[in-house]
């Protein structure tokens, strides 16, 4: 990935909330190229693993029951600096602390129940990508 691919998640709130389109078109708008892409339902035992580094928070719970209770779009984005510039554009984790006009700020609806995800690290952005997608899957 050398630092120009991110992954991302639509997660379930923004998807009921039928915000799929205005996410995307925000996405693309901002630079990104989508190369790969599905909705798909996470399984408990696949948001466990997703967010195995967070087993021990007191929030567990409730994000693996949050993450799988209906669909998401899962996407790899690909653009210069993707990781940083796509946390950029989400926001901060918490909606009420993310800036005006970023993704979270406009379709978040709550700290836990925050509308999309964005990979913090190139690392991890490749072993997302990998979790979600076969290689054939990469546009
Ligand atoms: P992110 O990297 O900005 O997504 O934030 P974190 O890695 O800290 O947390 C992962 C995800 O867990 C967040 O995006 C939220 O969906 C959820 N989360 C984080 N903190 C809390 C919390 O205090 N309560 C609940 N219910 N969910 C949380
Ligand atoms: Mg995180």
């Amino acid at each position: 990935m050398a630092g120009n691919r991110t992954f991302t998640m639509i997660k379930p709130d923004a998807v009921e909330n039928g915000h799929i389109g205005a996410i995307l078109e925000q996405i693309t708008a901002s630079g990104f190229r989508i190369v790969a892409m599905k909705l798909t339902q996470m399984t408990t035992r696949d948001a466990e693993e997703f967010y195995a580094v967070h087993k021990e928070r007191p929030f567990f719970g409730e994000l693996v029951e949050f993450m799988t209770r209906g669909p998401i779009v899962a996407a790899v984005l690909e653009k210069e600096n993707a990781v940083e510039d796509f946390r950029t554009l989400i926001g901060a984790t918490n909606p009420e602390d993310a800036a005006e006009g970023t993704i979270r700020k406009k379709y978040a609806t709550s700290l836990g129940e925050n509308a999309v995800h964005g990979s913090d690290s190139d690392e991890n952005a490749e072993i997302e990508a990998a979790f979600h997608f076969a290689g054939r899957e990469h546009f």
